[in-house]
């Protein structure tokens, strides 16, 4: 019998990846497939991009770059995020890495180990809760509440933290469920932690280019006082419609750098050069069509969500941004996952049973709305006949 390392087996994969299988499965089979649940924008990368990734090809550079990211790439990522947000932000903090997903895991590695509990949200990107245990850490949830528009309640979050929480993990605008965490809310979060110096907080905000008028994004980096603990995590996945380019940069105070470096050479050198050059170009370059794709989703959620609020058994709140809608469906009489499951077989609409990212998520599903508008309408004329019928 071969003995494997529990942390490796005990982890469960990501449900959106799971029915992303299965959907492209029966669309193989010539089903009619509607796939609203994979989070990925439907667009193609703006043409200057994939102009520099030609160029890149042709001319390189093509070995390996520094682990932390090719020095051009890193001043320029902290341009960029020193003029959005107004801080300061050097070279030296900014690591390029192959998707957002690696700054969690990295941070995750750095901060768990075992004995270490660190915070996360439920329902969240179920990542976190994956890379915690496979760390070794414990996984602490705290509750995203739809009451509060899908934000937390600071009080709750920082009545969690106990000697041995090492991190927190916060995501805003957020997977699934759209939520902004609204700025007196942070304001809060920030005042609480001053009486927990020893916390460090990884502040996912791939969706921070895609808010929505009046949901009051803040970010984390507009905290100076939370500057040497707070990890950063965006990148061109979301923003730049790259997810399969697989690039990210998290925002690292210096002394966590080191670290990260190392993990880096450990585990995969460096990203490919064409990748970043293709990131360089897409920081530097023109955002108009950045902020064409923002307003498509902005327009897709007020059919989607007003399509949902139509159906029989469901409600849905208007997301403040990212491109999911996470609907309740307490009201269908059927759970999460049956209803995930029957939409897919019965009237081949996929989404992902709400559970999947949490026990919080129980009774909601949630819906990608990075799908044409036809292809969403007629989703939800199916969920519509399907709901009437049960
Ligand atoms: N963080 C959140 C909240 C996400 O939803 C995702 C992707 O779905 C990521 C991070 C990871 O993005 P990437 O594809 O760049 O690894």
């Amino acid at each position: 019998m071969l003995k494997m390392n529990p942390a490796v087996t005990g982890i469960e994969e990501e449900g959106a990846f799971f029915v992303l299988d299965r959907a492209l499965a029966m669309k193989a089979e010539g089903h009619p497939v509607i796939n609203l649940g994979i989070g990925q924008p439907d667009f193609s990368p703006p043409s200057h991009i994939l102009e520099a990734a030609e160029r890149a090809a042709r001319d390189g550079p093509h070995g390996y770059t520094s682990p932390v990211g090719i020095p051009e790439l890193r001043e320029a990522v902290a341009r960029h995020v020193a003029a959005r947000y107004g801080c300061e932000v050097v070279a030296d903090e900014v690591v390029i890495v192959p998707g957002g997903k690696v700054t969690i895991y990295f941070a995750c590695m750095l901060f768990g180990g075992a004995g270490a509990e660190i915070l996360y949200p439920d329902p969240g990107f179920p990542p976190y809760r994956e890379a915690i245990k496979a760390s070794g850490a414990t996984g602490v949830g705290y509750p995203i509440r739809e009451d509060r528009d899908f934000g937390f309640d600071p009080q709750e979050v920082l009545a969690k933290i106990t000697p041995s929480t090492r991190l927190i993990i916060l995501n805003s605008p957020a997977n699934p469920t759209g939520g902004v965490v609204a700025k007196p809310a942070l304001d809060e979060l920030v005042a609480g932690l001053a009486g927990h110096p020893q916390l460090a907080v990884l502040s996912d905000e791939i969706y921070s280019h895609l808010v929505f008028d009046g949901s009051g994004f803040a970010s984390l980096m507009q905290y100076p006082e939370m500057r040497d603990r707070v990890i950063l995590l965006d990148g061109w996945s979301k923003t730049f419609a790259m997810t399969g380019w697989r690039l990210g940069y998290g925002i690292w105070p210096v002394p966590m750098v080191e670290h990260i470096r190392k993990l880096i050479t450990v585990d995969h050198s460096c990203v490919n050069g064409v990748a970043q050059m293709a990131a360089l170009a897409a920081i530097e370059g023109p955002m108009d069509e950045i902020e064409r794709f923002r307003q498509t989703f902005m327009k897709r959620r007020e059919l989607v969500v007003a399509g949902l609020n139509d159906l029989p058994g469901v409600t849905c709140r208007t997301p403040g941004g990212a491109f999911y809608a996470f609907p309740n469906i307490q009201g269908t009489g059927l759970s999460s996952r049956d209803l995930a499951q029957r939409l897919l077989t019965e009237c081949h609409v996929a989404l992902v049973h709400g559970d999947s990212f949490g026990e919080n998520g129980a009774g909601y599903v949630r819906l990608s709305y990075a799908a044409s508008s036809d292809e969403l309408s007629e989703a939800l004329e199916r969920m519509k006949q399907f709901l009437k019928s049960v």
